[in-house]
């Protein structure tokens, strides 16, 4: 672990060389260049940022002339990326956005100076610029005084830059949850009164934001914050809950997202719907609001059912079943769900995987469909059936050779199944 935590730190010591790099080379042109935002907040943290962006006072075609084989991002205003050694950094001039009419972006923006460019960022601890070559931090808005207090606070009047852009709601509660920050009372006032005005930000950003929160390892404090301020009523598109989320506090580490998801649904459903059906149609409506990808739904709702098998009925489900819902790819994530419920639930069936996996939990088929045709069976809907009733007894340890298996096949063909 040590050397994994080590080439992180060679590999952001390597991307601050290059991003001083291109600093020098604006400075050394006469302009005036900062690092900005989030790696200045990560390093002042003793944090390893690998992004860095740049703030100047040159204009986008001053920066191509220095730069020629930057790239202009997408529909942002002027910011120039440029690509360096495997690096990509961020170049913006300094800007001042004009009013928020749509909730979300500046009708006009403006180039200004650092100070103004602080002005507009919305986090003081996200609002700070520094000088690497001069080893100073630039900080207009009182950035170094919140990281001291680990407070998250809008830069300005909260409450109108929350409304300028309605995301900052959101942005709040995952670098709250992120850094184990506060978030400063006027702040949270203004989450809390205009907690509904997210509806105006489109389903795709929210659904970002709470993927990133909630892979977070401090995900059960992003989910609390968002309840705890009312924002889980628009982002999950159903009631205001105060139910604490604990399922989602005890989820190992690592644990992917669609499993996060179902953690929390259960937190806020299980004890008033524990049935798989009613708990499935919260999981489409969440799909909806949070704007699932395919895997995302087919995950979770994977997860959601083996869960369900493994809290109502793993016990009863006979040996063939149980190995085959433990050699599935949702099963561990089922699991991590499960022992958020159930402690010794779980340990008992981990010790019983051990149990079955000591006669291989998905060994290879004796047989495959190619023998069934060898002894005369046309391919149809039967075969599937006589190949799974087959895998079955397999793995029940009924049959141990290919022999066996082809008279078992032999047998289920001429008798039916249902015999
Ligand atoms: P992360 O590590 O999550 O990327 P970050 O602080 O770099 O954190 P970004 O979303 O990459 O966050 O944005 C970079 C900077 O741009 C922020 O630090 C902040 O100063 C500014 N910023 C980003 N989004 C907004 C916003 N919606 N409103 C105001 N300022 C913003
Ligand atoms: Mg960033």
């Amino acid at each position: 672990m040590s050397d994994a935590r080590d080439s992180a730190s060679i590999q952001s010591a390597d991307a601050r060389r290059n991003a001083t790099a291109i600093v020098r080379k604006l400075v050394n042109a006469g302009y005036t260049a900062y690092f900005a935002g989030g790696c200045v907040r990560d390093h002042l943290m003793g944090h390893d940022p690998l992004d860095y962006d740049i703030a100047t006072n040159a204009r986008p075609k001053q920066i191509l002339e220095l730069f020629p084989r930057a790239q202009a991002v997408g529909e942002s205003f002027g910011v120039m990326l440029v690509q360096h050694r495997g690096y990509c950094v961020e170049i913006a001039t300094f800007r001042t956005e004009g009013v928020y009419s749509d909730g979300r972006h500046p009708d006009s923006v403006s180039f200004s100076d650092a100070e103004h460019d602080a002005q507009r960022r919305d986090f003081t601890i996200n609002g700070m610029f520094e000088d690497p070559l001069n080893d100073e931090v630039i900080d207009y808005v009182g950035g170094r005084a919140d990281l001291e207090k680990r407070v998250i606070r809008g830069i300005g009047d909260p409450h109108a830059r929350l409304r300028e852009d309605r995301l900052r709601m959101l942005r709040a509660v995952r670098f709250a949850a992120r850094f184990e920050f506060s978030i400063d009372a006027d702040t949270a006032d203004a989450i809390r009164t205009g907690a509904e005005q997210l509806q105006g930000v489109s389903r795709e950003r929210i659904g970002q934001e709470v993927r990133r929160m909630l892979t977070n390892t401090n995900r059960a404090v992003a989910a609390w914050e968002m309840q705890y301020l009312g924002l889980d009523r628009v982002v999950l598109e159903e009631e205001n809950m105060t139910v604490a989320p604990t399922r989602v506090g005890r989820l190992p580490d690592r644990t992917p997202y669609a499993a996060v998801l179902v953690a929390w649904l259960l937190d806020r459903h299980e004890l008033k719907h524990p049935e798989l059906e009613a708990l499935r149609v919260v999981l489409a409506q969440w799909s909806g609001s949070l704007v699932f990808s395919n895997a995302d739904y087919a995950e979770s709702t994977r997860c959601l059912e083996v869960y369900i098998v493994l809290r109502d009925s793993w016990n009863t489900i006979g040996v063939a079943s149980q190995k085959r819902l433990a050699a599935s790819e949702h099963f561990p994530h089922a699991l991590a769900v499960y022992q958020t419920l159930d402690r010794p639930g779980f340990i008992d069936v981990k010790r019983r995987v051990q149990e079955l996996a000591e006669t291989e939990l998905a060994p290879t088929p004796l047989i495959t469909g190619e023998d069934l045709i060898r002894i005369g069976l046309t391919p149809g809907p039967e075969f599937r059936r006589i190949l799974d009733a087959v895998y079955d007894t397999q793995l029940e340890g009924g049959i141990n050779d290919r022999d066996e298996a082809l008279a078992l096949a032999q047998a289920l063909t001429n008798g039916g199944l249902e015999s």
